[in-house]
């Protein structure tokens, strides 16, 4: 092995040689079709980071890109940002690891009663209490879905225990997480592994089948019904709240989230929401669902929690819920679940100076100045002649690619055109990745006014040259 490590400081070019090839020879990339990569066609050549400040991430041949997605939408505060650097420091100078099974450790105590805290709170609804820990978004769901699931069966209703999701809901990609996902092209191979679950229709404005102003009524009323109708065998509904990320960035109708919460409500249903995509400020507000005013039974929180830096998840719930699991010893509710990594000292650490700086750095009024100076720069990238719609949350856009916008008929798989906008856009400085032919904008929270500048003209171009070049 010591053969690929070399002694002295390597040329730029021979270093990013070596390390495409040992790329190619041994990491096997998520969500990637490896043969594409391997070997790549013109101008899709693969990118190393190197390393990155602020918005700006350099490669190993010292070329810089705008990180138009926050790393796959985790960065919040930017990149290298002092005071999560100096927080991670410290704890380092303590401890990198210590278990949460029996015993504790002072950043994870802090976290938890921050996140308490700072939980949006509105009369009559539950108060977020108890933070369950882990380290990926896919596991906040799957220990959700298993919290809802066990609740029913320790209340002696046994018989509550399917989930409700949207059609097209994305929520990880861990077995449990995906039974309740629904997109057919990540999903549909794993089909026999998954467990069943009751669809309601995905709130998707632009397509509705009975016109966009039909979509709250309709959707709300499908997934009404489905809710009172079958409340007694009904452990939860689980949705992302006011935009679905990985299904496409569709954003919902205002009003759903309010009109499924009263429903869940009246009929005995927990609500889960899964904010691992919305939480952290991306929608404007620290939360999502407070824009609605609504308080979930169980809180799913990933990506941003940590500022972008660690693995770490939340699953939050209200003290009813996490006093279902109480009971003697012999009683087995404890809740059996758990990771060796649950509550990571240094990504507590991370997550409690990312809080912090969300107050000193006002980050919420930020987010809603960059969220106009976008809304404002989309305008004339929503008239582009391939453009069909334009959705966009605080921070969190997406840009639909048609191939008519008369019929908003989509382009063929194959074509890739999200991907070959992205590709334009690097050539750019601007570094994206697509949803099939949704072009992803999600940059971090602290991006600055010259630097959404630059993003906007630059995917403007893009999709100009790859749309009517
Ligand atoms: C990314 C995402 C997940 C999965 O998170 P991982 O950390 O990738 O496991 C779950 N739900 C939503 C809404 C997401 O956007």
């Amino acid at each position: 092995m010591g053969e690929n490590i070399p002694a002295a400081p390597e040329d730029p070019q021979d270093r990013t040689q070596r390390l495409l090839a040992l790329d190619r020879a041994h990491v096997w990339h998520p969500f990637t079709q490896m043969q594409g990569w391997v070997e790549p066609s013109e101008g899709d050549e693969p990118v190393i980071i190197d390393h990155a400040r602020g918005a700006w991430l350099f490669d190993t041949l010292g070329r810089k890109y705008l990180d138009g997605v926050s790393s796959l939408w985790v960065n919040v505060h930017g990149h290298k940002k002092a005071e999560i650097d100096s927080a991670i420091r410290l704890q380092l100078q303590k401890v990198a690891h210590t278990t949460l099974l029996g015993l504790a450790s002072p950043p994870s105590i802090e976290l938890a009663a921050e996140l308490a805290r700072r939980a949006p709170r509105f009369e009559g609804q539950p108060e977020l209490r108890k933070v369950f820990f882990s380290d990926s978004g896919s596991t906040a769901v799957e220990v959700a879905l298993k919290i809802a699931f066990q609740h029913w069966r320790q209340r002696g209703k046994p018989r509550k225990a399917r989930f409700v999701a949207l059609g097209e809901a994305y929520h990880g990609d861990t077995l449990g997480s995906v039974s309740v996902g629904g997109m057919d092209l990540f999903h549909q191979t794993f089909q026999p592994l998954l467990f069943d679950v009751l669809r309601v229709p995905t709130p998707y404005v632009y397509r509705w089948p009975t016109g966009p102003r039909h979509c709250l009524e309709s959707a709300a009323l499908a997934a009404e019904a489905v809710i009172s109708g079958r409340r007694d065998e009904i452990a939860a509904v689980v949705l992302e709240p006011l935009m679905q990320g990985a299904a496409g960035m569709i954003a919902h109708p205002p009003g759903y989230l309010r009109r499924i919460a009263k429903a869940c409500r009246d009929n005995g249903v927990l609500l889960i929401c899964d904010e691992v995509a919305t939480g952290f400020g991306r929608t404007g507000t620290l939360l999502a669902s407070e824009q609605e005013e609504v308080v979930p039974d169980i809180l799913c929180l990933a990506k941003g929690l940590s500022g972008g830096y660690l693995p770490l998840a939340a699953t939050i719930t209200s003290d009813p819920i996490y006093e279902s699991f109480l009971g003697p010893f012999e009683s087995k509710k404890t809740f059996f679940h758990g990771h060796s990594y649950t509550g990571n000292p240094l990504a507590c650490a991370a997550a409690l100076a990312s809080l912090r700086l969300f107050d000193e750095e006002d980050t919420l009024t930020h987010v809603r100045q960059m969220a106009e100076r976008l809304a404002a720069g989309l305008k004339p990238i929503a008239k582009l002649k391939q453009v069909g719609d334009v959705r966009q949350r605080g921070l969190m856009i997406g840009i639909e690619l048609v191939k008519d916008r008369a019929t908003k008929q989509s382009y063929d798989y194959g074509e890739r055109m999200g991907h070959r906008v992205c590709l334009a856009a690097r050539k750019r400085e601007l570094m994206l990745r697509p949803l099939g032919d949704v072009v992803v904008v999600l940059p971090p929270l602290s991006i600055a006014p010259a630097e959404v500048d630059l993003l906007l003209e630059a995917l403007q171009a893009s999709i100009k040259e790859v749309t009517e070049g």
